[in-house]
């Protein structure tokens, strides 16, 4: 039986006992549960075998909740959650001593923001506590788009995935942290960098890659199909040197001709970036589902969204 469902006061019952349900976002499906909750969020890491030390993202239903969570909230935080919110951009800032550590990893920071999906800010409009939600995946692999993606991965985990339809972003949300007043960049994502620096100016990025761009083991395998996946600037290329596979390609706007390709995907043939992170996700999901030897992956234009997609692309090729 599946365990796909509209119900959103089956999901608000759920999660009052404190279960988990998966919910659908703007970004990427969440794999839900009381913040408050030890068994639920306990059950939340057990399900992702996602490791304790990796912080979750607290959900809430409005801005206004925002002093309950942080008790801080700097002069460009409070402009950026009134541009962004509900919306893809997560912020990070000093934790009130009830959020309890085992959400944010011990630190004296949280994460959070207001998710702009109609469904979800129901669910949370009608519950009395915020829900961490972290992409419902098992750690490291691709994440879920579709309320079909998260069945494939938990239908024997869960009981209940709340169907939102196909996520409209596609990424994970934009992460910005704070040194002092100063906002910085700690995970690109749904919300390009571009558009933030019109709201606070300049912005510094400190993604991990950024800090040590080549240091092993710093670019964390992420995001990543179970098929070999290489990354491009020139597809043809990539193929000539790989004639013998059978090769599965992800283009951003221009599909390729090669007797060695089995299965293609282009990504938006408008050049759109938005169109293309929508159906970043899906587009691995369904590569790493047809058999191949090998993906080839092409890498978009530097800019906009193309940085947050090939940031995702990088980590998703990162060998094991
Ligand atoms: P996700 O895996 O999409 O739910 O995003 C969670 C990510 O948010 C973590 O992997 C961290 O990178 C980031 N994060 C959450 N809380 C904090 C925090 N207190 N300080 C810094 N980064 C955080
Ligand atoms: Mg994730």
């Amino acid at each position: 039986m599946s365990i796909i469902s509209t119900d959103i006061s089956k999901a608000v019952a759920l999660l009052q006992a404190e279960d988990v349900v998966a919910i659908p976002t703007e970004t990427v499906y969440g794999l839900a549960g009381n913040i408050f909750s030890e068994k639920a969020i306990k059950c939340v890491f057990e399900t992702k075998q996602r490791p304790f030390f990796n912080p979750l993202i607290v959900h809430i239903a409005s801005v206004a909740q925002l002093p309950n969570i942080v008790s801080y909230i700097p002069e460009k935080a409070r402009l950026l959650a009134d541009a962004f919110w509900p919306g893809p951009l997560t912020l990070v800032l000093p934790k009130q001593s009830i959020i309890p550590d085992v959400i944010t990893a011990g630190k004296d920071t949280v994460a959070v923001r207001v998710p702009n999906h109609p469904i979800t800010l129901k669910l949370l409009q009608q519950l009395d506590f915020p829900l961490a939600a972290p992409s419902a995946n098992p750690f490291g692999s691709i994440s879920p788009t579709t309320a079909q993606h998260v069945e494939d991965y938990f239908k024997h985990h869960i009981k209940m995935v709340l169907d939102g339809g196909a996520c409209q972003r596609g990424i994970e949300s934009t992460i910005i942290g704070f040194e002092g007043e100063a906002p910085i960049i700690y995970r690109l994502g749904s919300t390009a960098i571009e558009a933030i620096e019109r709201v606070v100016g300049t912005i510094e990025i400190k993604n991990k890659e950024d800090i040590a761009p080549n240091a092993p083991g710093m670019l964390e395998r992420h995001y990543a199909p179970s098929t070999q996946t290489i990354l491009t600037d020139n597809i043809s290329e990539a193929i000539k040197n790989n004639t013998e596979k059978r090769i599965g390609v992800l283009a951003f706007s221009t599909g390729c001709h090669h007797e060695s390709i089995a299965f293609q995907i282009v990504l938006s043939q408008t050049k759109n970036d938005q169109e293309a992170a929508s159906k970043l996700y899906d587009a691995l999901h369904q590569l790493d589902k047809q058999n191949l030897d090998l993906i080839v992956a092409e890498l978009l234009p530097d800019v906009g969204l193309g940085k947050s997609i090939n940031d995702r692309l990088r980590r998703a090729t990162v060998q094991p």
